[in-house]
């Protein structure tokens, strides 16, 4: 009975719109206590759009939004690409072309345009390259941080010029999700390579405890954060869907992937939840479960 349980289980499963590797897969979503979520695109539509741009008093606002939008148009990033659409359409020219191109995981991109040498991305990426920003930029950028948004600053040739933010809403779903998960007896974590202070905002918009937020984490250091869940004797569940989620999914006791997230996310989870919808992860947990006292 045991092996036809854990099909109809399956079979099941696909009905909620999730995709289980194997029928074992049910098996280890029983043990789960603690279910970590990430916030782009799995708590959040991902679907970022550029909102308000922030100059100092000497720099254009065509020239910061030509040289981020350039740059950033090389880049695959949700962030990257609410850039480079919102920059093209506001300064109203082509953007002109980018060379020496660097990625930064987690922290932005970097290369040369028009001469310049170019920075986009999070204030720490100008902290390391020794450029500081100034009042007129961090005021503004902590106000959108503290709404949720997360702002974009910008740098050329050692100076920082511009702060942008961008917006993602968090999915209609996302609270109640987060809800029925911990009416399942789990505790939901957020884990993220934004701000802390955007974290903050998106946890409390859903209801997860402050304790239990993991912001500005780098994507080789989301795999630490599932180990040191782990050994504090936690079963770990993780929902993730970018490049930078899979090997924490695949480190995690259960992983999730977001159907609507990236292949590689995909390929690394035990799970796809199809539509991509949160409160579908309360389903596999109650489904693995049901199925599992089917065959006791
Ligand atoms: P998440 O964990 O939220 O999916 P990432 O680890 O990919 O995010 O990136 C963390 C943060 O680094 C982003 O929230 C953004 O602030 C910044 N960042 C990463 N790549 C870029 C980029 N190409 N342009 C601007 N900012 C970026
Ligand atoms: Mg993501």
């Amino acid at each position: 009975a045991t092996p036809t349980a854990l099909m109809v289980g399956t079979g099941r499963g696909a009905q909620l719109g999730i995709l289980i590797k194997g029928p074992e897969v049910l098996e280890s979503t029983r043990r789960v206590d603690t279910v970590v979520l990430d916030k782009t695109g799995t708590i959040t539509t991902g679907r970022m759009t550029l909102q308000e741009v922030y100059v100092t008093e000497d720099a254009d606002e065509k020239q910061v939004l030509r040289l981020a939008g350039a740059l950033e148009h090389a880049s695959e990033h949700p962030v990257a690409r609410a850039v480079a659409a919102g920059a093209e359409e506001r300064a109203g020219v082509p953007l002109p072309s980018a060379s020496a191109f660097e990625n930064v995981p987690g922290l932005g991109v970097r290369g040369t345009v028009e001469g310049h040498e170019v920075l986009v991305g999070r204030a720490r990426l100008l902290e390391e390259a020794g450029v500081a920003l100034p009042d007129e930029l961090a005021a503004p950028k902590t106000r959108a941080e503290e709404d949720g948004r997360t702002a974009v600053a910008v740098a050329w040739d050692g100076v920082a010029r511009g702060v942008l933010t961008v917006a993602d809403a968090v999915k209609e779903t996302s609270a109640e999700a987060v809800r029925e998960l911990r009416a399942l007896g789990l505790t939901p974590v957020l884990l993220t390579g934004d701000n802390r202070t955007v974290a903050a905002s998106v946890a409390r918009r859903v209801g997860i405890d402050d304790a239990f937020v993991h912001a500005e984490v780098l994507p080789q250091d989301k795999v630490e954060v599932i180990k040191r869940l782990q050994a504090e004797g936690r079963a770990v569940a993780m929902v993730g869907d970018g490049v930078n989620d899979a090997a924490a999914l695949a480190t995690a006791d259960l992983g999730l992937a977001m159907g609507t997230g990236t292949d590689a996310a995909i390929e690394a989870g035990d799970l796809t939840l199809v539509r991509g919808d949160l409160r579908v992860a309360a389903d596999a947990i109650r489904l693995s479960r049901k199925t599992l006292s089917t065959i006791k």
